[in-house]
């Protein structure tokens, strides 16, 4: 039995390269001082690893901005950090590569743009393992790190022609680094091919037949998958040539179930959640473990790189005993990977709990009654908006007054009835001057909130917070979820005062402003003990009071947010029905008790939405807020082709970009989409919330915003 880990955190358990990266790119930190963290912070990952007992060192899952970058960069040859940082960001002659997430993770990497030669032979790598073994640990101890060139092509975007064209010379350069590798006398090289996990494709197929191969010099290959079961390509994985496999075990127990398992080849068995941050119960450990084949020689691990939870949970000292007791960072799961390897060998297996029977009436749809034909004109005759309704879509800026005034509060310098004040202060002039500029549909600016998710946990019990319990979301950002460690209730209203106090100050209507189920669920560390699809439900039904507490408070447009809609996506296309029904379900659970001259909006940003529309449909908003105006309006020709039945306000203002549309430029894209929808189902509104701008760009804005839907009111 040996033990091992498939990669840690990067940003160090203070984010110090967080802080390193940011005063490198200000000009406060040399290159030679930003080397420097990083060596130091690959070198305490190396301790904790050998400090905890497990049997291979994993070097090379280090990156100072982007893993995706840092292994392109073995195969294609080493770029000054000058020109990384430039892929990574951008400048004012080239755009950044582009970002996307990292399968159904909330990390997020840079797609890498194929067009170089591929003339690397893993330069870093190399010197991470010269490194090592400077600072003690043997060649023959490390495993060493490398995406896999099939998944790193599947990445890739190609200007032209296909990503696959470069598969041969890529495969040199993955010869030469593992010949090198075999060289420095590393024992085990741990390939990532994560895309396993996705439902099969006949080029990945043929691309992984064609690197796996017999023949080239290497150390021995430990396969890895990730983030799902790879059963569906079992005869593939057998005929591959690799040492190794490793299988994630947490996302995908169960698949070990009649696996022959090939003579003499090494299982590694992901039975500690890599994307969670809870302590591992025998049960669960239990039900990982189903169908592990006697023979094997068996390795124990984590279920996928320790990237995506936070370092350490000791520091965690405020939070209640018992939930502290119960978390499992990275520095705790290395002490679990040893823990259960040490179970296993000493044959101490736990026992298989009995299978709890599914609860079938977890699905049942609370489609809101009667439909929206019959709700439009009851909520017209209530609202009286004008044709080509005006809105937004919900935060105003969080100046740095705010930001001080907060801080100030929360460290004890400012009491609580002043912060209060000021903050009321603020929402007035915020109303005022929405009202002043002919704006239809009013929000109250969200000042009293940090982040959508955070305002609402904090108000609900069964949510708690970190202090450092952060992970990276992409290069130096950093996200701090919070843990969903007990169930979701509302002890009291959250928001009504916000709304109530808004709603006093003008006779148009405010907009009551939620965050909805599926993501307060998805933008944080829910407890592994009850299924997702119930602890959202929880969620809706504490929001469906609040929804019904707006309403009685004589809110007449309520909106819930769902930008992570689409993020809960099981990979594999089988497990997506049973997603989606559980999704859609959450939000009719929030919204569908409210009267039918209520007024229901959502909105949804940040992913690509053109394969749910069924969804989103089956989601019954009055009214939909839609990112669209980076993709320059693309997004409406499959609303289009879809004939998306319900009211629909497609972005006009990219709020990511610093630049402001003008009127007539509002006006081109207002008309645009009145030939996709019909005008009579349109909203005029921002792509997403206004927290990260500042005032004068919103004035000039939504000035020009207005005044659009004034011109196409005339006609
Ligand atoms: N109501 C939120 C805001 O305006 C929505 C944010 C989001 O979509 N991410 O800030
Ligand atoms: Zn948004």
């Amino acid at each position: 039995m040996k033990s091992h880990i498939l990669g840690m955190p990067r940003i160090g358990a203070r984010r110090e390269l967080k802080f390193a990266l940011e005063s490198f790119w200000k000009g406060t930190l040399t290159e030679q001082g930003l080397q420097q963290v990083a060596r130091n912070l690959r070198a305490e990952n190396r301790r904790r690893q050998r400090d905890a007992g497990l049997d291979w060192i994993t070097v090379g899952d280090f990156a100072l901005y982007d893993h995706v970058l840092t292994n392109f960069l073995r195969y294609a040859g080493p770029l000054s950090l000058e020109d990384q940082f430039r892929r990574a960001r951008g400048d004012s002659q080239s755009r950044p590569w582009d970002m996307t997430k990292w399968f159904d993770t909330n990390y997020h990497y840079l797609v890498p743009e194929l067009g170089t030669t591929w003339s690397g032979s893993g330069e870093d790598l190399l010197a991470e393992v010269t490194e090592a073994v400077a600072d003690g640990y043997p060649a023959d101890r490390l495993k060493v790190v490398l995406l896999g060139p099939v998944t790193l092509l599947a990445l890739s975007h190609a200007s032209s022609g296909s990503v696959w064209d470069s598969l041969p010379a890529l495969i040199s350069a993955w010869e030469r680094i593992l010949a090198r590798l075999a060289d420095a006398g590393v024992g085990w090289v741990q390939v990532d091919e994560p895309v396993l996990a996705l439902d099969a494709d006949p080029r990945i197929d043929e691309a992984l037949r064609q690197v796996y191969r017999s023949g080239a010099r290497s150390p021995r290959l430990l396969l890895t998958t990730y983030f799902g079961a790879v059963a569906h390509q079992r005869g593939l994985i057998d005929s591959l040539c690799v040492d190794g496999v490793h299988l994630d075990l947490v996302r995908g127990a169960g698949q070990l179930d009649g696996w022959v398992w090939p003579q003499g080849r090494v299982l590694s068995l992901g039975i500690l959640d890599g994307r969670n941050v809870w302590k591992a119960g025998d049960d669960q450990v239990a039900q990982r473990l189903a169908g592990v084949p006697a023979q094997a020689d068996l390795w124990v691990s984590s279920s996928c790189s320790l990237l995506h939870v936070p370092v350490d949970a000791s520091p965690e000292t405020a939070l209640a005993p018992d939930l502290r007791q119960r978390l499992s960072f990275a520095v705790q799961k290395l002490d679990e990977v040893k823990l259960w390897s040490d179970r296993l060998a000493r044959g101490d297996l736990p026992v298989v709990p009995p299978v709890p029977p599914r609860n079938a009436a977890l699905a049942s749809s609370r489609r809101r009654v009667p439909g929206f034909a019959i709700r439009q004109p009851l909520q017209q005759a209530a609202l009286h908006l004008p044709p080509w309704p005006t809105t937004t879509i919900g935060s105003f800026p969080q100046t740095a007054e705010i930001r001080q005034l907060r801080s100030a509060w929360k460290r004890g310098a400012l009491d609580a009835a002043a912060y209060q004040a000021r903050l009321k202060e603020v929402t007035a002039e915020a109303l005022h001057w929405q009202d002043e500029a002919g704006l239809d549909v009013l929000v109250h600016g969200e000042f009293e909130r940090t982040d959508m998710v955070e305002a609402f946990g904090e108000l609900l019990d069964g949510y708690a917070f970190t202090g450092l319990g952060w992970v990276q979301s992409y290069g130096s950002r950093c996200v701090k979820p919070p843990l969903i460690h007990a169930d979701v209730a509302r002890p009291r209203p959250m928001t009504v005062d916000w709304a109530t106090f808004a709603q006093g100050l003008t006779d148009k209507p405010v907009k009551g402003m939620l965050t909805g189920p599926v993501t307060m669920l998805q933008w944080a560390f829910v407890r592994d003990d009850k299924p997702r699809a119930e602890i959202a439900f929880q969620i809706a039904d504490a929001l469906r009071d609040e929804v019904l507490d707006l309403e009685a408070a004589g809110l007449k447009v309520i909106q819930v947010d769902e930008p992570a809609f689409r993020e809960g996506l099981p990979l594999r296309r089988e497990d997506q029905a049973a997603y989606w029904a559980w999704a859609v379900e959450a939000f009719h659970r929030t919204v569908s008790s409210v009267k039918p001259e209520t007024q229901i909006h959502t909105h949804m940003c940040y992913s690509d939405f053109s394969d749910c529309l069924d969804q989103i449909a089956a989601l019954d908003a009055d009214v939909l807020t839609i990112e669209t105006s980076r993709s320059a309006m693309t997004l409406l020709n499959h609303f289009r082709d879809f004939r998306y039945p319900n009211a629909l306000g497609p972005g006009i203002w990219d709020i990511h970009s610093p630049r402001i549309p003008s009127r007539d430029e509002m006006v081109d894209l207002l008309r645009a989409a009145a030939r996709v929808v019909d005008p009579s189902r349109l909203w005029v509104n921002p792509d997403c919330g206004l927290k990260t701008r500042d005032w004068p760009e919103v004035k000039t804005a939504i000035t020009n915003l207005v005044e659009a839907a004034r011109i196409l009111r005339q006609g």
